[in-house]
């Protein structure tokens, strides 16, 4: 007797008790994922058995481990969120941008992952936090390039000194941001804010990837993703 298959009737018990205590709302269409799984187990095989029974009352197990469900993807639109700043650069080289000028940016984020045992693939408060402290620091600055070879950069007591051809800019240093990058381009600057949020984030080992975009107003905007 021990080696006969449960019941049909025990097997859908076990799994509307699952449903109605065990797992929050929030979870079910997770769960139904889980039900499809399950439900390809509880098949009867030739031998008659009912593979993985044991599995489906340890339902949490199977549950929570990563890599079990599709990936899933947490969006933040900066535009929508007020994860904004204003600030200004030029593009050395370009026929229009190589003159001082401004724009309104926004920041957005992506991240791929499997949700964990609280159903959360990762806390959008932290999420909104590191993007909204990235963002304070570029906010109402002169954004320059410190690694760029078209400049010449020069930090001197309480001012900024950027020569750019035949031009000579001067900035209180309280102004300038020099980021370490080759172009103050929305391409670069998502770069940086990628890197300065991937840094201040402990991302946990559900996390696949993480996106950052930025657009220099709305319509136009550039993106970069990093694999964990
Ligand atoms: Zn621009």
């Amino acid at each position: 007797m021990a080696d006969c298959p449960p019941p049909v009737s025990t097997l859908k018990w076990t799994f509307e008790q699952a449903f109605s205590h065990s797992l929050q709302p929030v979870h079910l269409s997770v769960l139904n994922l889980i039900t499809l799984t399950m439900a390809m187990h509880i098949t009867p095989s030739g031998s008659g058995h009912y593979v993985d029974y044991v599995d489906i009352s340890f339902h949490q197990n199977v549950y929570y481990a990563p890599g079990v469900f599709a990936h899933m993807k947490l969006r933040l639109d900066g535009w929508e969120l007020g994860i904004t700043f204003s600030a200004c650069h030029f593009l050395p080289g370009h026929q229009k941008c190589n003159r001082l000028h401004g724009h309104n940016y926004a920041v957005h984020l992506e991240l791929d992952g499997e949700p964990l045992e609280d159903g959360i693939v990762f806390d959008f408060v932290l999420l909104k936090k590191a993007l909204r402290e990235a963002v304070e620091e570029l906010d109402h600055c002169v954004l320059m390039p410190g690694q760029s070879e078209e400049l010449g950069i020069d930090i001197s007591g309480e001012e900024v000194s950027v020569q750019y051809q035949d031009k000579r800019y001067v900035f209180p240093k309280e102004d300038v941001n020099v980021l370490e990058l080759e172009a103050v381009s929305a391409e670069m600057l998502a770069v940086y804010i990628l890197k300065r949020v991937t840094n201040a984030l402990t991302l946990t080992p559900n996390i696949r990837e993480i996106g950052v975009g930025i657009d220099e107003g709305k319509g136009q905007g550039a993106w970069t993703w990093k694999k964990l």
